[in-house]
């Protein structure tokens, strides 16, 4: 797949749940196969960000499958590991704020309050339950993975926050976006 293939705000899909995986087959493999090379192919058209996961609603398919790179500091390696079903089976450590983007929220960022540890479990490739301790950037992927397979978008968790929200400018830095013109009744971010 393309990032074409990758659908966006307003898309009302994007706010609703995916369904659960029932046996993990070579159809599921293939989405995978097509999750990876979609995330790959918007990593190549942006200079300044990697694709650090994606989940399946993103490229319109509702079901419970997210993918998260495997090496978050290493552009060059573009391994992923591959979850169905996944969910969290613990919140630990304390709520940290820090900065998100979405391929699916084109142009805005924000500032989302997650919890810095979690432990979850999921599905592998063949079928086999995994159990994954997760802390700091890979707990917090994974927060927002799981967010996407139950219909949550991660601005959906600052809506209320004047501050929260940033965009890119054209040197990779997040400049505060300001609120009452740009995101509070903006109709691609709210419906
Ligand atoms: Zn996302």
């Amino acid at each position: 797949m393309k990032k074409e293939n990758v659908i966006a705000l307003p898309n009302p899909h994007l706010r609703q749940k995916s369904v659960r995986v029932h046996v993990v087959t070579d159809e599921t493999r293939a989405l995978i196969e097509d999750l990876t090379s979609a995330a790959l192919d918007w990593e190549a058209s942006r200079p300044h960000e990697i694709s650090a996961a994606i989940a399946a609603v993103q490229v319109d398919h509702l079901e419970r499958v997210v993918i998260v790179r495997s090496d978050f500091d290493h552009k060059d390696n573009t391994d992923f590991t591959a979850l169905i079903n996944p969910e969290i089976i613990k919140y630990e450590g304390e709520i940290v704020d820090d900065y998100e983007g979405c391929l699916s929220v084109k142009e805005v960022y924000g500032k989302v309050p997650r919890y810095s540890k979690i432990r979850v479990k999921a599905l592998d490739t063949n079928g086999d339950e995994v159990r994954i301790k997760a802390e700091g950037f890979l707990a917090r992927v994974l927060q927002h993975e799981i967010d996407h397979t139950n219909g949550i978008v991660f601005i959906d968790h600052i809506k209320d926050n004047t501050k929260a929200f940033y965009r890119l400018d054209e040197n990779g830095e997040l400049e505060p976006v300001d609120y009452d013109t740009k995101i509070k009744d903006n109709p691609i971010l709210w419906y």
